[in-house]
């Protein structure tokens, strides 16, 4: 049925203007020029014509129609047909566009309504309004989809349009909050409209100088407001607040919270993504090229997963370097019908938009999925709304990237020094206040004679030597336990919830698992062994204090023979 670009009247930001698809042709029901910014974004190029239906010539009802064929005759080469109720509003409109700069003739076609031969247009009903209109001004019986449709443009009676209303009719009504001689004044014609949904016919009000008073005064009549088209302003207006909503909290904890880091930046910007598209659910992968994996780094309505990269609409995406859109996944041999196997949830619609870092090589995916209305995903208009919380998104993951890189040690694997004062900053942290009843040790190790390795069997065999260590003692941590490369051939592991005795315990059995290993450096099986220095973490004591406990006892180990763990 009608769909309303506005439904305001001259004094409204936006003007009532209403419009149907008809096989595949667009019917637009006068023109203000309010609503020409909205024609833009309906993708008028996909019909094949469009008419103008025009009811009377004031400014607010037929000043956009200028505008209007100069745009289409311009960029979307559809062809424009204005229709013109009467042979005099036809002449007026002849005139006009005559005598307008850009609006030339054979770029549209004008004809009265009576020579028009469509469906759904039944009847021109003439009505009265403005003095100045007198004879000039109408409303239309149409036919829409099988149904009657009555609009009445604006009239100040009823009159006119009443034999028209039977059982089923769709009435389109204007309607005043103010009494004025030129318009249905709602206290006035509350009455009528009670009788017209007794009789059958929904009553649908529009061309509203104050809408909030008219559904005050319009309570319980069974009319309701002409249903605004998805870019509504109301709409627009909760959407805005609710994206500065999430801007503003993102910004405040990234400035003032204590636990920040990029996982909540992610889940931020995966939830103001699913608001500006309005989709169910919202999800952010990191592509892990080397790996040839795909993790969600956050997910609304998901799981975190890992999956292949060489699986699904993202890793598609990702792959060929684009967009990927699909308003029927299940016909998409990409799609990954696992997931709605296992859960349930049924995926209608998917939009994928591939971020890249800074060089331009892709290293993550936005996906949205099933779009909150019926028509699924556009690739024009979702994608460019989408652009800054994709771009963030890169920016965010490449700063992530570089931040793991920075804290972790390429030949080991293990985190480096940088990563040791991150975790004191962090998950430490509650392990350093004096006095909190947390304790937590540390050991330090060094390979023995480990310069005789390299000096014998070559660097690589020092540093096949090194990896086989780092990976020995990773295997010896618990859940609550983290090992650092302190320098070359040098390791900190810290336990958390770990007295002294434990940590000597942890350290003899890296100890010994070393003493017995067989590695393979460089091609030559050689054999290795480390010593040990263990503290106590002394919150009173800074962390340089601590590990300088822990060196001494591993000098002393070192002094008294190596191979051997000291933790006094
Ligand atoms: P000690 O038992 O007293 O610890 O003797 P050491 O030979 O292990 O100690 P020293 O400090 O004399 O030598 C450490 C050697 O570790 C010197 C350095 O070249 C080597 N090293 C440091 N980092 C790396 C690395 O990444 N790869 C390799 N292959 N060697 C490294
Ligand atoms: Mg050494
Ligand atoms: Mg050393």
């Amino acid at each position: 049925m009608l769909r309303f670009l506005g439904r305001g009247s001259a004094f409204a930001q936006e003007h009532n203007s209403a419009y149907f698809e008809a096989d595949n042709e667009l019917v637009l029901i006068d023109c203000p020029m309010s609503s020409f910014a909205k024609l833009k974004a309906k993708a008028l190029a996909s019909f094949s014509h469009v008419y103008v239906l025009i009811t009377h010539t004031h400014g607010d009802h037929s000043g956009g129609i200028g505008m209007l064929i100069d745009y289409i005759f311009f960029v979307v080469k559809v062809r424009v047909t204005i229709v013109a109720p009467s042979k005099e509003v036809c002449d007026d409109l002849r005139y006009f566009l005559k005598n307008i700069e850009g609006c030339n003739d054979a770029w549209y076609e004008l004809v009265e309504a009576k020579d028009l031969d469509k469906p759904w247009l039944s009847e021109v009903i003439p009505t009265t309004h403005t003095e100045e209109l007198a004879g000039k001004c109408f409303g239309y019986s149409l036919q829409i989809e099988d149904r009657k449709v009555i609009y009445t443009g604006d009239t100040n009676t009823m009159e006119p349009f009443e034999k028209h209303l039977t059982e089923g009719t769709a009435l389109y009504m204007e309607i005043a909050s103010m009494k004025t001689d030129v318009h249905l004044f709602c206290e006035e014609v509350r009455e009528k409209v009670i009788d017209y949904v007794a009789k059958g016919v929904q009553v649908f009000l529009m061309h509203m100088d104050n809408e909030e008073k008219i559904e005050a005064i319009m309570k319980g009549t069974g009319a309701v407001k002409a249903p605004l088209d998805e870019v509504d302003m109301e709409d627009n207006g909760k959407m805005l607040n609710d994206i500065f909503g999430i801007t503003d909290s993102l910004y405040k904890d990234m400035c003032m919270s204590d636990h920040k880091d990029h996982a909540l930046l992610f889940s931020y910007l995966t939830e103001l993504a699913k608001i500006i598209v309005n989709a169910d659910r919202a999800s952010f992968w990191k592509w892990d090229k080397r790996k040839g994996e795909l993790w969600t780094m956050s997910a609304t309505g998901v799981d975190k997963i890992v999956i292949p990269d060489s699986t699904g609409l993202v890793g598609k995406s990702l792959r060929n370097r684009k967009t990927v859109i699909t308003n029927d996944p299940y016909s998409d041999p990409d799609f990954n019908r696992e997931v709605d196997k296992k859960t349930g949830y049924v995926t209608k619609s998917v939009l994928v938009l591939p971020v890249a870092d800074i060089n331009g090589s892709f290293i993550g995916a936005l996906q949205l999925v099933n779009k909150n209305d019926d028509k699924g995903f556009d690739e024009v208009e979702d994608t460019r709304k989408l652009s800054l919380a994709a771009l963030v998104c890169g920016i965010a993951l490449e700063s992530e990237t570089f931040l793991e890189e920075s804290h972790h040690d390429k030949l080991t694997g293990l985190k480096n020094r940088m990563g040791f004062y991150f975790d004191f900053g962090g998950k430490f942290k509650e392990y350093l206040i004096p006095d909190s009843g947390k304790t937590m040790s540390v050991f330090i190790c060094d390979i023995d004679k480990f310069k005789r390795v390299n000096d014998t069997y070559g660097h690589n065999a020092g540093d096949d030597v090194l990896a086989f260590a780092s990976h020995l003692i990773e295997s010896a941590c618990g859940e609550k336990d983290s090992v650092y490369r302190w320098g070359g051939e040098e390791f900190v592991m810290v336990m958390r919830d770990t007295d002294l005795a434990g940590a000597a315990e942890k350290a003899e059995a890296v100890r010994v698992k070393l003493m017995e290993s067989d590695i393979d450096a460089d091609g030559t099986i050689i054999r290795c062994t480390m010593s040990f220095g263990c503290a106590l973490f002394d919150p009173e004591k800074t962390i340089e204090e601590n590990i300088s406990i822990a060196d001494g006892r591993l000098y002393t180990a070192k002094e008294t023979g190596r191979n051997r763990v000291c933790f006094s």
